[in-house]
């Protein structure tokens, strides 16, 4: 069982004005790097070579060269002082987010492609280009290196722009090439030679930490209620937008088939108001009309357990959330979701922390083409497609971040619920944008975990969902088995209560964070009765009691032979004579 956390949910106005949001998530302020202008990084050289690792340096009988007896050997003129200033002043990893090269808590998603962002800088401006400006990639499968030219602007910046690329050196690293025990070395001079002391300055080596690569399966289940069944984008879509912005190699995507929701909708209480007059059979109004239909919290639940039960059929034989498919139940148009009728804004997704399942409008689109600033107010992907992003964060494992009015926090990330002034990158649009960057004098960007726009991954996001799809021992170990736990297997059941009767059914795993409830079962074994607690898993919407009283719950039935069980709350019984459904 995990440690308490408080239940995060995601409410979004579908009509909201960017100041009013701007306002209301008001001024953290603290997350660090400042906004307008560029910005210096600092004058003090790294240490080099910058890594873990330290290379032993031949330098030639003539002493007109040297060599660093890197994975990928570096040969390098050596000369008289220039006194330019030349250095690599900074290395970052683009993958999502920018990650520091020298940061020990940096890793990387094995097998995803890799944008290097190098800061060249010189002490006054005019310094030519360098003739070489290269990354050195060691691939330790083949004993070999690969070369990749920098591209970089013409001359030599003095301090460097961290809104953008454009005074930075980049270069592309193919995925093939991320793997553990790579090697990335960066080299920028030219033919002329410099110093030793100089030379020191110009190149760096780095053995970055590379996970095994992560796949996702994903299956998208469109909802169908009163016969409109919700739209669906491509998979190559929902592949695009969860690989531009997760810690996942590969996606892939698969539309399963409709499922309704008539049914739970006409339960008691699962409608707040309905298309056309529904009245009894004496001829009462039972709900008032509206268009379109108003589905209860209540109901909004059941829709999620539903997709949940749907999600668990078709993962047979997997064991653990975490390598689970993951589904994604879209809802059709013609009904929203309030906890009340006089309620602003609606409910617009909802998910199992940890678990496989989430709920959310229908998208079919992700990019809105139109907007080409990356800095402009409006964000370049849709507010449905980012619900599906913070929905799925959820399901990595990830609570809420501080920004917007968001319960439920989780610690990891920024507590200004911003990206800490780290940038982000999007590899779809090809867009770097500085995390610190001020609109109004108000921070941009925030954490897709957030409630406030504009919504990117933050590093300390990607890196927490990178530790729960990867565990740390899995680095280093390119075809490591998974953990399996150790524990003895056990066998899950799941308890929900609709029309007021509970039923049991075995599950084959649970979400990763449960919570203690006032619940228990007792099982009336051979042995005699033992009771087990049951465990609330936790949503993203913090539900009325009288909703999640309803479940689902969890129980681990172990390997008791079981004639009968019995459910509790606080000792007081609830419902008895219950079996297991088959
Ligand atoms: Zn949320």
């Amino acid at each position: 069982m995990s440690a308490f956390r408080k239940t995060p949910w995601r409410r979004i106005g579908r009509v909201t004005l960017l100041s009013l949001l701007l306002a209301a998530c008001g001024g953290g302020g603290g997350g660090g790097g400042g906004g307008g202008g560029s910005t210096a990084v600092s004058n003090t050289p790294l240490p080099n070579p910058v890594t873990s690792n330290s290379f032993s340096i031949t330098v030639a009988p003539d002493g007109q060269s040297r060599v660093i007896n890197a994975p990928c050997p570096i040969t390098q003129n050596l000369g008289d002082a220039r006194n330019d200033g030349l250095r690599i002043a900074k290395v970052s990893w683009l993958q999502v987010v920018e990650l520091d090269a020298t940061d020990a808590e940096t890793r990387l998603t094995g097998a995803k492609p890799l944008r290097v962002r190098v800061d060249v800088l010189a002490s006054s401006s005019g310094v030519s280009r360098p003739a070489t400006r290269q990354l050195q990639v060691f691939n330790p499968a083949t004993s070999t290196c690969s070369t990749i030219t920098l591209t970089a602007p013409a001359t030599v910046p003095t301090s460097s722009n961290q809104e953008n690329l454009t005074t930075a050196y980049v270069g592309d690293i193919d995925g093939s090439l991320v793997r553990a025990g790579m090697s990335i070395g960066i080299v920028v001079d030219d033919s002329s030679g410099r110093s030793a002391t100089e030379a020191d300055r110009t190149f760096a080596v780095f053995s970055p930490r590379v996970t095994t690569s992560t796949t996702q399966n994903v299956r998208i289940i469109p909802l169908t209620f009163q016969n409109q069944t919700a739209s669906t984008p491509s998979p190559e879509v929902v592949n695009d937008l969860l690989e531009r912005m997760f810690p996942i190699t590969t996606v892939n995507t698969v539309v399963g088939a409709p499922v309704a929701i008539d049914n739970l909708a006409t339960s008691v209480g699962g409608l707040l108001c309905a298309v056309g007059s529904i009245t009894s059979s004496l001829g009462i109004n039972l709900l008032p009309s509206c268009s379109p239909a108003v589905g209860s919290v209540d109901l909004f639940r059941d829709v999620l357990d539903r997709v949940n039960d749907v999600c668990l059929s078709v993962n047979a034989g997997n064991s653990n959330p975490r390598t689970a498919t993951k589904c994604i139940g879209l809802l059709p148009d013609n009904i929203i979701f309030k906890e009340s009728l006089d309620q602003n804004g609606t409910y617009v997704g909802l998910a199992f922390v940890g678990g496989i399942t989430l709920i959310a409008r229908d998208f079919t689109t992700v990019d809105l083409q139109g907007v080409t600033n990356v800095y402009s107010a409006s964000h370049w992907i849709t507010d449905d497609a980012l619900t599906v992003s913070h929905e799925f964060g959820h399901l990595m494992d990830l609570d809420h971040a501080n920004c917007g009015g968001a319960p439920g926090l989780d610690p990891r990330l920024y507590s200004d619920g911003r990206l800490g002034g780290v940038a982000g990158y999007d590899n779809i649009r090809g867009y770097y944008f500085s995390g610190g960057y001020r609109l109004s004098g108000q921070l941009l960007f925030a954490d897709v975990m957030s409630y406030c726009t504009k919504e990117w991954t933050s590093d300390r996001g990607y890196l927490s969902m990178l530790n729960y799809l990867v565990p740390s021992a899995e680095v280093q170990t390119a075809s490591a088995a998974r953990v399996s736990g150790g524990e003895t297997s056990p066998r899950w059941v799941k308890a929900s209560r609709r029309n007021g009767q509970w039923q049991l059914t075995p599950v084959p795993f649970v979400p990763s964070t449960l919570n203690a409830s006032a619940l228990s079962a007792e099982l009336l074994t051979s042995e005699g009765p033992v009771t087990v607690p049951l465990l609330a898993p936790e949503l993203s919407l913090p539900l009325p009691a009288s909703v999640t009283d309803r479940g689902p719950y969890f129980f681990n039935a172990g390997d008791h032979d079981i004639s009968a069980i019995r459910l509790l709350r606080n000792g007081t019984l609830l419902q008895g004579g219950l079996t297991l459904a088959p």
